[in-house]
């Protein structure tokens, strides 16, 4: 499609509390229909120095600014953000595909981060310790760790981005945001709402531009003490190394691949519903979703029927029409990829019951699919899907389950649904995963931690645990008080 045909909208930057353009544009697409739509400014790596000295000098006085008034801030944008939450939904929906509702729910739920993170705002406490010499005193402060660079994924734009954002500004951290170069537009949103609460100049600053340049300054630069990175494993392997050369903080939140464990004592229909959200929500572009579905041998049949029954009837299309449960990929080789796991899961011995091919016309749609009896040696059951995949297959006891669930190199997630107390405690102990959903599909939540074990990550996000990574702690000793 000529992209002359459409009316294409340029965003600027938001750069020391100005918005700026520059001479070279990111375009961005909407996966529904392979239009490109908008284009966004994009900076150089000596912009991005210039960014970080701005985010310095403001840091020298937000970090300063109280917790009660940092936090008044925060709620200031969450405010600012309700009141443009159908705005923001649908920008998601334009640059992202997910059905308009998820969007909606996004943005409720990054809402939501803000309001947390402003109570914790008022809560970083340090402590007094006993001391243990004649004279002394001992106290433990938190101090703001300093300018962060924070670079957040396609497939949730602004909640990823606010799980970083919100705790920096809650700590007194000054943060430069670079969202991915498919979905840079909602945050361009989020920058307006962050300039309309009144934050201080340069304390916020959205930036675009070379993936590779920006994680380059931001390791390299010595001013930017921390990176905060949500994406694939791939790359944050590669900051972790570049982040070694000049030991910069760093918080990594990578891929997965959760299994799903369907035991006989479970309640069935809750099992299946909840396969159905783990699997398909966000067109199965989740870094929690249910990567493989493991059954217990005595209902797997009823399980598949079920399943089938309900995979069959979400409605696909566009996120903006109505109803719609399964929207467009991200782009064209995310369906390439998708098919070329389909077909090896099928020379490998997995049945299609359902889908398994590109849905003609414009756009990335690929046909919600069922595999069964897919053997573990299947390339979907080891690698992240990323598409509206659900590869199912059978077990016979407990121990088999978690020898299966355990058997990836990631431990982002993992989900249990069983009635048996006992069970379900010896599960929570025995998976390698940062959350775990038992009977639950949907565990993430404010209050609660987020984060990888093994490849999936390091650290953790939300929660009281997530703005610690935003703190140093220092030791003051004080002598001579006799
Ligand atoms: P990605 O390709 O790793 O990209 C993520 C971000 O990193 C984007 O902003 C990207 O910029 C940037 N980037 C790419 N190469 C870079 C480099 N060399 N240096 C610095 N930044 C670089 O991941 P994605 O495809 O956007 O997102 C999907 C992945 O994210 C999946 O693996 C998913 O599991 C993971 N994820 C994890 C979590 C979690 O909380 N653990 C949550 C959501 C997603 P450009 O867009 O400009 O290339």
């Amino acid at each position: 499609m000529p992209t002359s045909t459409i009316d294409i909208k340029t965003y600027p930057l938001y750069l020391d509390g100005q918005w700026i353009d520059f001479d070279e544009h990111i375009e961005v697409t909407n996966p529904a229909t392979g239009q490109v739509f908008a284009r966004i400014a994009k900076l150089n790596r000596k912009d991005v120095a210039t960014a970080i000295d701005h985010a310095q000098k403001a840091f020298m006085s937000w970090r300063k600014v109280t917790g009660k008034q940092r936090s008044d801030y925060l709620n200031a944008i969450a405010n600012q953000l309700a009141l443009r939450t159908e705005e923001i939904a649908q920008t998601i929906t334009k640059e992202n595909g997910k059905p308009l509702p998820q969007s909606r729910g996004e943005v409720n739920m990054m809402i939501d981060h803000y309001h947390w993170f402003a109570g914790e705002a008022r809560r970083i406490y340090g402590r007094m310790v006993p001391h243990q010499v004649e004279g002394k005193r001992h106290l433990i402060l938190k101090s703001p760790v300093g300018v962060v660079g924070a670079i957040s994924p396609w497939n949730f734009p602004v909640v990823l981005a606010t799980r970083k954002l919100a705790p920096a500004l809650a700590a007194g951290c000054t943060v430069l945001l670079k969202p991915a170069s498919a979905t840079p537009l909602s945050s361009v949103l989020l920058a307006e709402c962050i300039e309309a609460a009144g934050v201080p100049r340069g304390v916020f600053q959205l930036i675009a531009g070379s993936a590779q340049d920006i994680g380059a300054e931001f390791m390299e630069n010595p001013l930017c003490r921390k990176v905060s990175f949500t994406g694939s494993t791939a790359v944050g392997k590669n900051l972790i190394e570049q982040s070694a050369r000049t030991v910069t903080a760093i918080s990594m939140e990578l891929g997965g691949n959760a299994p799903m464990l369907v035991f006989g004592d479970a309640d069935l229909d809750r099992a299946v519903a909840g396969a159905i959200i783990a699997k398909f929500r966000n067109t199965g572009q989740s870094c929690v979703a249910a990567n493989r579905i493991y059954v217990q041998r005595n209902i797997y049949d009823q399980f598949l029927a079920k399943f089938l029954t309900d995979a069959k009837s979400l409605k696909v299309g566009s996120g903006l029409e109505p109803d719609v449960e399964i929207g467009p990929l991200i782009d064209d080789q995310a369906i390439e990829l998708a098919l070329e796991l389909i077909a090896d899961a099928q020379a490998c011995g997995a049945k299609v019951l359902y889908g398994g091919h590109r849905i003609e016309g414009p756009g990335n749609f690929l046909a919600p699919t069922v595999l069964a009896d897919v053997p573990p040696t299947a390339k979907c059951m080891n690698c992240e899907i990323f598409a509206p995949i659900a590869p199912i297959c059978p077990f016979d006891d407990e121990a088999e389950g978690i020898l299966h669930a355990n058997a990836t190199e990631y431990g982002l997630a993992a989900y249990v649904y069983t009635n048996d107390l006992a069970r379900a405690l010896r599960l929570s102990e025995e998976l390698d995963a940062g959350t775990i959903g038992l009977n639950d599909a949907v565990p993430a939540v404010s209050t609660s931690p987020f984060g990888g074990c093994k490849e999936s990550g390091l650290g953790r996000e939300l929660g009281t645990e997530g703005i610690e990574p935003y703190l140093e702690t220092k030791h003051i000793s004080i002598g001579g008080v006799d």
